[in-house]
């Protein structure tokens, strides 16, 4: 889309370059032609005065070249920007796609852990049930030894054998014992066999359970180091969510002050017209001054002669509730009725290129020269805001009437000195209702370096 635009931009631009220069060389020629015809003095004043335009025309070329350059770069670093979001995008997706992977596994050892940790509890019970009957058994077989000690082998013999009934019960009895304590001392180790092997089980399932404990630990450090790296891609794309917003309103404002140079010659073609149509004007009246003082002088006739009245312009305001500056005879009228509440200069660490004129009322705010209008649009740093061309004994002027609450003229008109751009307002960058006023010797540009300090213009 962007790159879609910036070609059908730059295929405009082209257009108007070929149109812009082939009205240029009309002009030129026109000048030639009907130069010829008039004095050689108004010639060389007009032509003089076409170079300078000239001059400036191609001096805005190059800062519109330069501009575009600019924009281009900006337009480069923010598909730049794209990139490395659209990378980190799939970086934070894989990083995301392998935390639910090892939750799961994580979630997987705990259950094979727990399970583990039953199977010990089993094991434990096991061998503790186990332990017991061996116990018991021991008794028991302590008891049967104990009799036998106490009534001494030998004893114990001739007990059994004279507790004999007969000689079968004899053998009876003597073999009764034996078995008794062979198989009492059989399953006696039996079960010492038995827990032996459970005693080696809990020792294998213990050390499984060693092992996933070790494994659930590794788990958690992977999705610890994995947290934190999403959250470090995270991080990063607030960054460039940022540097791209930072590069997008450069851009803007690149884009505003390149359009603003655009129309700078469009303005220019027109100060050119109306240049030449004063010119053309002077000369036929000078011609015709001529022609009369020659008629004049051979009539010898004594005529009155004609007082050369001019306009006044509007004194009395014609706002009922606003009052507006008189039209002064100086370069520059005062634009707006008001108190000047910043001046020219450093301000706050920065530079003021113009001069804060604030009134509690809104006033009108009026041209301070004759001109036409160059831009009359809203920005979002001047608000409403009126640039207007001028030019004025061979000088071009360029001034700026920000902040305004309307407009009340358009782009390409031609306005009188006095003549009202608009109202006093509070838009775009500003605090409290004032007007901005900017006046530059030559053409605004983007540095503003052709600011001067309004006050000792105005009178
Ligand atoms: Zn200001």
């Amino acid at each position: 889309m962007k790159v879609g635009q910036k070609q059908r931009f730059k295929g405009r631009k082209g257009e108007r370059f070929l149109k812009r220069s082939s009205v240029l060389s009309m002009t030129l020629a026109t000048t030639l032609i009907f130069g010829g015809v008039f004095s050689y003095t108004g010639k060389a004043q007009a032509s003089s005065k076409l170079n300078d335009l000239q001059e400036k025309q191609s001096d805005l070329h190059n800062k519109r070249s330069i501009l575009n350059q600019s924009i281009d770069e900006k337009d480069g670093e923010i598909s730049n920007i794209m990139n490395q979001q659209n990378f980190v995008e799939d970086e934070i997706e894989k990083l995301e796609r392998q935390i639910a992977d090892t939750d799961q596994k994580i979630k997987e050892k705990q259950l094979q852990i727990d399970n583990t940790k039953a199977e010990i509890e089993t094991l434990k019970a096991e061998i503790k049930d186990l332990k017991e009957r061996i116990e018991k058994r021991n008794e028991v077989l302590r008891d049967r030894a104990r009799n036998i000690q106490q009534n001494g082998g030998s004893v114990q013999y001739l007990d059994v054998f004279l507790g004999a009934e007969s000689f079968g019960d004899l053998v009876d009895r003597v073999s009764a014992v034996t078995t008794l304590v062979s198989a009492d001392k059989k399953i006696l180790d039996e079960q010492k066999a038995d827990m032996e092997k459970l005693e080696a089980d809990q020792k294998k399932v213990e050390e499984k359970l060693e092992s996933l404990n070790n494994m659930l630990k590794d788990l958690e450090d992977l999705q610890n180091s994995l947290k934190a790296q999403n959250e470090e891609k995270k991080e990063l794309m607030k960054e460039l969510a940022a540097q791209k917003s930072h590069i997008e309103s450069e851009k803007m404002s690149l884009e505003e002050e390149e359009e603003l140079l655009r129309t700078q010659e469009a303005t220019l073609e027109k100060a050119i017209q109306q240049e030449q149509n004063r010119i053309a004007e002077e000369e036929r009246k000078a011609k015709e001054e001529a022609e009369r003082k020659a008629k004049e002088a051979a009539a010898v006739t004594n005529s009155p002669s004609t007082s050369n009245s001019k306009s006044s312009g509007s004194g009395g305001s014609t706002e009922t509730s606003s009052a507006t500056p008189p039209v002064s005879s100086g370069t520059f009228s005062w634009p707006a009725v008001g108190t000047v509440s910043s001046g020219f200069g450093g301000r706050w660490g920065a530079t003021h290129f113009g001069i804060d004129i604030a009134n509690r009322t809104a006033v009108p705010i009026v041209a301070a020269a004759d001109g036409v209008v160059h831009r009359s649009y809203h920005s979002s740093s001047y608000g409403n805001v009126v640039f207007v061309i001028h030019h004025i004994d061979g000088q071009t002027y360029e001034t700026v009437y920000a902040h305004m609450s309307s407009r009340s003229v358009s782009e390409g008109q031609s306005v009188k000195k006095g003549q009202k751009l608009g109202v006093m307002g509070n838009t775009g960058h500003s605090f409290g209702q004032h007007l901005h006023f900017e006046v530059h010797v030559g053409l605004w540009n983007g540095a503003k370096s052709n600011a001067v300090d309004p006050l000792g213009y105005l009178n």
